[in-house]
């Protein structure tokens, strides 16, 4: 007999964040994301639930030429969100601060990504949503970032739980969008709307890093 698969915790505090929401007349939320092919499942499954704000915050894009082409993805997705999704959306953009950022990793330059330096990647990120958030009375706030399979759910989860204690009057929307499919989904979107899928997940060090791979891997054939 096959066995039944466990369930993640956070896609249970997921459902139950859910029961709570009233499809009706939809609450808003403040979605963190910082690429379309990430953003697009979960926007397809968050549309039904949530008028968004998609916040694209990419100080963690290398170089400035990868950031604008991110960001022209991310906002032909909003519109396919909005015709396709039926989505309620809007889209802010931070102005990105990327040597900033990238000095501010250095600590990590030769750590593998999922690392210390992907925490720390997290927690300003996330920390610069909830601020945002709060300035703005936004009811939920989410990434996409657990939709990824190189990213652990559960480091995201954690960091956006201990920021949490700061914000009282906000609700975070746990997740582990990667589950239940939603990797696989986010594959058939950025197939079928022909999104452009990055090789490596950002920083100046991710990108070294897949280099360094790249060249390992022409070094074994
Ligand atoms: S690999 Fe991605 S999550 Fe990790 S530090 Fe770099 S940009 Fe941030
Ligand atoms: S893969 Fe990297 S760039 Fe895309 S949402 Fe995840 S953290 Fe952001």
């Amino acid at each position: 007999m096959a066995r039944k698969k466990k369930v993640s915790k956070y896609v249970e505090l997921f459902d139950e964040t859910l029961k709570l929401v009233n499809k009706q007349d939809k609450p808003t939320l403040l979605l963190q994301a910082c690429c379309a092919p990430c953003s697009s499942a979960v926007l397809e499954l968050l549309s039904e639930h949530f008028k968004i704000t998609l916040f694209f915050n990419g100080h963690n894009i290398y170089p400035y030429a990868e950031y604008e082409k991110r960001l022209t993805e991310v906002k032909r997705l909003v519109e396919i969100a909005i015709h396709d999704f039926n989505a309620e959306i809007d889209l802010v953009v931070i102005n990105p601060q990327i040597d900033d950022y990238t000095n501010k990793l250095a600590f990590g330059k030769d750590m593998k990504e999922n690392s210390v330096r992907c925490q720390v990647c997290y927690s300003m990120r996330l920390k610069e949503t909830l601020d945002y958030a709060k300035a703005h009375h936004f009811d939920y706030v989410t990434t996409v970032m657990t939709i990824s399979r190189q990213k652990c759910s559960e480091k995201i989860n954690t960091v956006a739980e201990k920021l949490m204690n700061l914000y009282p009057d906000l609700t975070y929307v746990y997740s582990d969008f990667k589950k239940r499919g939603g990797n696989t989904r986010s594959s058939e979107l950025c197939k079928e709307y022909n999104l452009y899928q990055q090789q490596y997940c950002g920083c100046l060090y991710s990108l070294e890093d897949k280099i360094r791979r790249d060249k390992e891997k022409e070094i074994d054939e």
